[in-house]
Protein backbone atom coordinates (compact mmCIF):
# COMPACT_ATOMS: atom_id res chain seq x y z
CA UNK A 1 0.00 0.00 0.00
CA UNK A 2 1.40 3.41 -1.10
CA UNK A 3 1.10 6.27 1.45
CA UNK A 4 -0.83 8.66 0.43
CA UNK A 5 1.30 12.02 0.32
CA UNK A 6 0.80 14.79 2.74
CA UNK A 7 -1.18 17.79 1.14
CA UNK A 8 1.85 20.80 0.23
CA UNK A 9 1.08 24.30 1.16
CA UNK A 10 1.40 26.30 -2.38
CA UNK A 11 4.92 28.47 -2.09
CA UNK A 12 3.71 31.78 -0.52
CA UNK A 13 3.48 34.79 -3.31
CA UNK A 14 4.74 37.55 -0.62
CA UNK A 15 7.00 36.61 2.13
CA UNK A 16 8.75 39.51 4.41
CA UNK A 17 10.54 38.40 7.53
CA UNK A 18 11.33 40.61 10.58
CA UNK A 19 10.88 43.76 7.98
CA UNK A 20 11.66 46.77 9.52
CA UNK A 21 11.63 50.82 8.07
CA UNK A 22 12.53 53.59 9.98
CA UNK A 23 12.18 57.26 8.87
CA UNK A 24 14.63 58.74 11.80
CA UNK A 25 12.58 58.15 14.51
CA UNK A 26 9.39 56.63 13.28
CA UNK A 27 9.10 53.44 12.79
CA UNK A 28 7.23 53.18 9.59
CA UNK A 29 7.21 49.82 9.69
CA UNK A 30 8.05 47.85 12.97
CA UNK A 31 8.62 44.10 12.39
CA UNK A 32 6.68 42.72 10.13
CA UNK A 33 6.44 39.18 9.13
CA UNK A 34 4.53 37.94 6.80
CA UNK A 35 3.20 35.04 4.42
CA UNK A 36 0.76 35.53 1.55
CA UNK A 37 -0.28 32.50 -1.05
CA UNK A 38 -1.24 33.13 -3.93
CA UNK A 39 -4.54 33.34 -6.23
CA UNK A 40 -6.06 35.59 -3.18
CA UNK A 41 -7.19 38.80 -2.30
CA UNK A 42 -5.08 40.56 1.00
CA UNK A 43 -7.00 43.30 2.73
CA UNK A 44 -4.33 45.77 4.22
CA UNK A 45 -6.19 47.95 6.43
CA UNK A 46 -5.40 50.89 8.65
CA UNK A 47 -5.81 54.40 9.51
CA UNK A 48 -3.35 57.06 7.79
CA UNK A 49 0.14 57.04 8.66
CA UNK A 50 0.05 53.35 10.03
CA UNK A 51 2.73 52.32 7.39
CA UNK A 52 0.62 50.81 4.70
CA UNK A 53 2.28 52.44 2.00
CA UNK A 54 5.74 52.07 3.27
CA UNK A 55 5.24 48.26 3.32
CA UNK A 56 4.39 48.10 0.02
CA UNK A 57 6.80 49.98 -1.34
CA UNK A 58 9.27 47.47 0.71
CA UNK A 59 7.78 45.04 -0.64
CA UNK A 60 7.96 46.13 -4.19
CA UNK A 61 11.43 46.50 -3.57
CA UNK A 62 11.42 50.15 -4.39
CA UNK A 63 12.37 51.15 -0.89
CA UNK A 64 15.51 49.42 0.72
CA UNK A 65 14.31 48.19 4.41
CA UNK A 66 16.47 49.02 7.40
CA UNK A 67 16.14 45.42 7.89
CA UNK A 68 14.82 42.04 7.38
CA UNK A 69 14.09 40.46 4.00
CA UNK A 70 11.32 40.08 1.20
CA UNK A 71 10.58 37.92 -1.31
CA UNK A 72 8.23 38.22 -4.22
CA UNK A 73 7.52 34.61 -6.26
CA UNK A 74 10.50 33.08 -4.56
CA UNK A 75 12.67 35.81 -5.27
CA UNK A 76 14.60 38.05 -3.06
CA UNK A 77 13.62 42.12 -3.49
CA UNK A 78 14.94 44.03 -4.83
CA UNK A 79 15.13 42.13 -8.46
CA UNK A 80 14.55 44.44 -11.17
CA UNK A 81 13.95 40.80 -13.45
CA UNK A 82 11.22 40.70 -11.26
CA UNK A 83 9.04 43.71 -11.72
CA UNK A 84 8.00 42.26 -14.50
CA UNK A 85 5.68 40.15 -12.46
CA UNK A 86 4.63 42.87 -9.93
CA UNK A 87 2.18 45.64 -10.62
CA UNK A 88 2.22 48.23 -8.14
CA UNK A 89 -0.54 51.40 -8.15
CA UNK A 90 0.78 53.86 -6.26
CA UNK A 91 -1.26 56.24 -3.67
CA UNK A 92 -0.41 59.17 -5.72
CA UNK A 93 -1.17 58.75 -9.27
CA UNK A 94 2.61 58.22 -10.72
CA UNK A 95 1.55 58.74 -14.20
CA UNK A 96 3.30 61.72 -16.56
CA UNK A 97 0.60 64.65 -17.07
CA UNK A 98 1.51 66.28 -20.00
CA UNK A 99 0.94 62.52 -22.01
CA UNK A 100 -2.05 61.28 -22.76
CA UNK A 101 -4.21 58.41 -21.65
CA UNK A 102 -2.49 56.07 -24.68
CA UNK A 103 0.58 57.25 -24.07
CA UNK A 104 1.02 56.87 -20.59
CA UNK A 105 -0.63 53.06 -20.47
CA UNK A 106 1.87 51.96 -23.60
CA UNK A 107 4.51 53.91 -21.81
CA UNK A 108 4.25 51.62 -18.47
CA UNK A 109 2.76 48.39 -20.48
CA UNK A 110 6.06 48.41 -23.00
CA UNK A 111 8.45 49.12 -19.42
CA UNK A 112 7.45 45.65 -18.49
CA UNK A 113 7.41 43.66 -22.05
CA UNK A 114 3.39 44.10 -22.58
CA UNK A 115 2.90 45.70 -26.44
CA UNK A 116 0.05 43.48 -27.63
CA UNK A 117 -1.90 47.06 -28.69
CA UNK A 118 -5.64 44.96 -28.45
CA UNK A 119 -5.01 44.07 -24.72
CA UNK A 120 -3.74 47.51 -24.33
CA UNK A 121 -7.32 48.56 -25.58
CA UNK A 122 -9.18 45.95 -22.72
CA UNK A 123 -7.57 46.98 -20.65
CA UNK A 124 -8.54 50.52 -21.32
CA UNK A 125 -11.88 49.01 -21.44
CA UNK A 126 -11.93 47.73 -18.51
CA UNK A 127 -11.26 51.27 -16.24
CA UNK A 128 -13.61 52.86 -18.81
CA UNK A 129 -10.93 55.08 -20.29
CA UNK A 130 -11.27 53.74 -23.42
CA UNK A 131 -13.08 56.89 -25.28
CA UNK A 132 -10.59 59.31 -23.84
CA UNK A 133 -7.21 57.66 -25.18
CA UNK A 134 -5.95 60.50 -26.74
CA UNK A 135 -6.77 63.08 -23.28
CA UNK A 136 -3.42 64.72 -21.42
CA UNK A 137 -3.87 62.83 -17.78
CA UNK A 138 -3.62 66.24 -16.81
CA UNK A 139 -7.16 66.93 -18.42
CA UNK A 140 -8.69 63.76 -16.64
CA UNK A 141 -10.56 63.92 -13.12
CA UNK A 142 -9.32 62.94 -10.08
CA UNK A 143 -11.12 59.02 -10.15
CA UNK A 144 -10.44 59.24 -14.39
CA UNK A 145 -6.37 59.05 -13.24
CA UNK A 146 -7.04 56.71 -10.74
CA UNK A 147 -8.66 55.02 -13.59
CA UNK A 148 -5.47 55.25 -15.13
CA UNK A 149 -3.33 54.28 -12.70
CA UNK A 150 -5.01 51.51 -12.29
CA UNK A 151 -4.56 50.56 -15.61
CA UNK A 152 -0.97 51.16 -16.06
CA UNK A 153 -0.67 48.92 -13.13
CA UNK A 154 -2.27 45.96 -14.55
CA UNK A 155 -1.61 46.30 -18.12
CA UNK A 156 1.67 43.85 -18.53
CA UNK A 157 -1.10 41.36 -16.64
CA UNK A 158 1.29 40.81 -13.36
CA UNK A 159 1.08 37.70 -10.90
CA UNK A 160 1.34 39.98 -7.99
CA UNK A 161 -0.35 42.93 -7.62
CA UNK A 162 -0.15 45.84 -5.28
CA UNK A 163 -3.06 48.61 -5.23
CA UNK A 164 -2.40 51.09 -2.58
CA UNK A 165 -5.81 52.88 -1.93
CA UNK A 166 -6.85 51.88 -5.37
CA UNK A 167 -10.70 52.91 -5.23
CA UNK A 168 -10.67 56.29 -3.39
CA UNK A 169 -12.76 59.01 -5.53
CA UNK A 170 -14.14 55.74 -7.71
CA UNK A 171 -17.40 56.13 -8.24
CA UNK A 172 -19.73 52.64 -6.96
CA UNK A 173 -20.80 51.30 -10.36
CA UNK A 174 -16.96 51.10 -11.04
CA UNK A 175 -15.94 50.34 -7.67
CA UNK A 176 -18.09 46.78 -8.06
CA UNK A 177 -16.81 46.29 -11.88
CA UNK A 178 -12.91 47.08 -10.47
CA UNK A 179 -13.75 44.39 -7.45
CA UNK A 180 -14.90 41.93 -9.70
CA UNK A 181 -12.10 42.29 -12.13
CA UNK A 182 -9.75 41.65 -8.98
CA UNK A 183 -11.61 38.56 -8.02
CA UNK A 184 -11.16 37.26 -11.48
CA UNK A 185 -7.35 37.77 -11.77
CA UNK A 186 -7.44 36.09 -7.85
CA UNK A 187 -9.24 33.03 -9.42
CA UNK A 188 -6.51 33.34 -12.50
CA UNK A 189 -3.93 32.70 -10.19
CA UNK A 190 -2.53 36.22 -9.21
CA UNK A 191 -2.43 37.87 -5.69
CA UNK A 192 -3.72 40.99 -5.00
CA UNK A 193 -2.69 43.26 -1.99
CA UNK A 194 -4.90 46.12 -1.92
CA UNK A 195 -4.68 48.97 0.92
CA UNK A 196 -7.30 50.89 2.66
CA UNK A 197 -7.73 53.32 5.41
CA UNK A 198 -11.43 52.21 5.45
CA UNK A 199 -13.22 49.20 6.35
CA UNK A 200 -16.11 49.24 3.53
CA UNK A 201 -14.29 47.09 1.23
CA UNK A 202 -12.70 44.55 3.67
CA UNK A 203 -15.65 41.61 3.20
CA UNK A 204 -14.74 41.82 -0.42
CA UNK A 205 -11.08 40.78 0.75
CA UNK A 206 -10.47 36.71 0.87
CA UNK A 207 -8.11 37.86 3.91
CA UNK A 208 -7.20 40.83 6.01
CA UNK A 209 -3.89 42.24 7.77
CA UNK A 210 -4.99 44.74 10.11
CA UNK A 211 -2.09 47.05 10.47
CA UNK A 212 -1.25 49.65 12.92
CA UNK A 213 1.92 51.94 14.05
CA UNK A 214 4.03 49.82 11.58
CA UNK A 215 2.76 45.86 12.94
CA UNK A 216 0.11 43.77 11.69
CA UNK A 217 -2.27 43.56 14.49
CA UNK A 218 -4.47 40.27 13.06
CA UNK A 219 -4.39 38.72 10.17
CA UNK A 220 -7.33 36.38 8.62
CA UNK A 221 -10.99 35.89 6.91
CA UNK A 222 -13.53 39.07 7.64
CA UNK A 223 -15.30 35.81 9.76
CA UNK A 224 -12.16 34.61 11.33
CA UNK A 225 -11.59 38.28 12.82
CA UNK A 226 -15.28 38.77 13.52
CA UNK A 227 -15.46 35.74 15.38
CA UNK A 228 -12.45 36.27 17.49
CA UNK A 229 -12.83 40.04 18.16
CA UNK A 230 -16.52 39.06 19.36
CA UNK A 231 -17.90 41.31 17.25
CA UNK A 232 -19.73 41.42 13.61
CA UNK A 233 -18.40 45.15 13.00
CA UNK A 234 -14.98 44.99 11.65
CA UNK A 235 -14.22 48.40 13.17
CA UNK A 236 -14.85 47.77 16.17
CA UNK A 237 -12.98 44.43 15.85
CA UNK A 238 -9.76 46.80 15.00
CA UNK A 239 -10.20 48.88 17.74
CA UNK A 240 -10.45 45.36 20.10
CA UNK A 241 -7.21 43.96 18.51
CA UNK A 242 -5.41 47.43 18.69
CA UNK A 243 -6.04 47.41 22.61
CA UNK A 244 -4.51 44.27 23.19
CA UNK A 245 -0.66 43.72 24.30
CA UNK A 246 1.21 43.31 20.75
CA UNK A 247 1.80 39.89 19.69
CA UNK A 248 5.38 38.92 19.69
CA UNK A 249 6.29 41.08 22.99
CA UNK A 250 4.87 38.34 25.05
CA UNK A 251 5.24 34.19 24.02
CA UNK A 252 1.94 34.76 22.12
CA UNK A 253 2.57 35.01 18.42
CA UNK A 254 4.82 36.12 16.00
CA UNK A 255 4.15 39.86 15.13
CA UNK A 256 1.63 39.32 11.67
CA UNK A 257 0.81 35.93 12.43
CA UNK A 258 -2.64 34.75 14.10
CA UNK A 259 -2.56 33.34 17.22
CA UNK A 260 -4.82 30.30 15.70
CA UNK A 261 -4.32 29.01 12.27
CA UNK A 262 -6.15 30.77 9.71
CA UNK A 263 -5.83 28.34 7.08
P1 LIG B 1 -0.02 54.99 5.38
O1 LIG B 1 0.22 54.64 3.96
O2 LIG B 1 -0.61 53.88 6.18
O3 LIG B 1 -0.82 56.25 5.51
P2 LIG B 1 2.80 55.61 5.41
O4 LIG B 1 3.52 54.35 5.10
O5 LIG B 1 2.65 56.62 4.34
O6 LIG B 1 1.38 55.27 6.07
O7 LIG B 1 3.55 56.33 6.63
C1 LIG B 1 3.91 55.64 7.82
C2 LIG B 1 4.72 56.56 8.71
O8 LIG B 1 5.97 56.82 8.09
C3 LIG B 1 4.08 57.93 8.92
O9 LIG B 1 4.40 58.36 10.23
C4 LIG B 1 4.77 58.80 7.89
O10 LIG B 1 4.78 60.15 8.29
C5 LIG B 1 6.16 58.21 7.87
N1 LIG B 1 6.82 58.36 6.57
C6 LIG B 1 6.45 57.78 5.40
N2 LIG B 1 7.30 58.10 4.42
C7 LIG B 1 8.24 58.91 4.97
C8 LIG B 1 9.41 59.57 4.47
N3 LIG B 1 9.78 59.44 3.19
N4 LIG B 1 10.13 60.30 5.33
C9 LIG B 1 9.79 60.40 6.64
N5 LIG B 1 8.70 59.81 7.17
C10 LIG B 1 7.94 59.07 6.37
MG1 LIG C 1 -0.54 55.43 2.21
Amino acid sequence: MTATPMPTAPSPAIEAVALRKDFGEIHAVDGIDMSLSPGRIYGLLGPNGSGKTTLIRLLTGLASATSGSVKVLGVAMPSRSNLARIGYMTQSDGIYPELSVWENLSFFATLYGQTDKAKLHATLELVELDTRAGTPAQDLSGGMRRRLSMACALAHHPSVIFLDEPTVGVDPALRVQFWDHFHRLAADGATLLVSSHVMDEADRCDELLFIRDGHVLAQGTPAELRTRAGTQNLETAFLSFATQPRAGSAASATPGQPKESHR
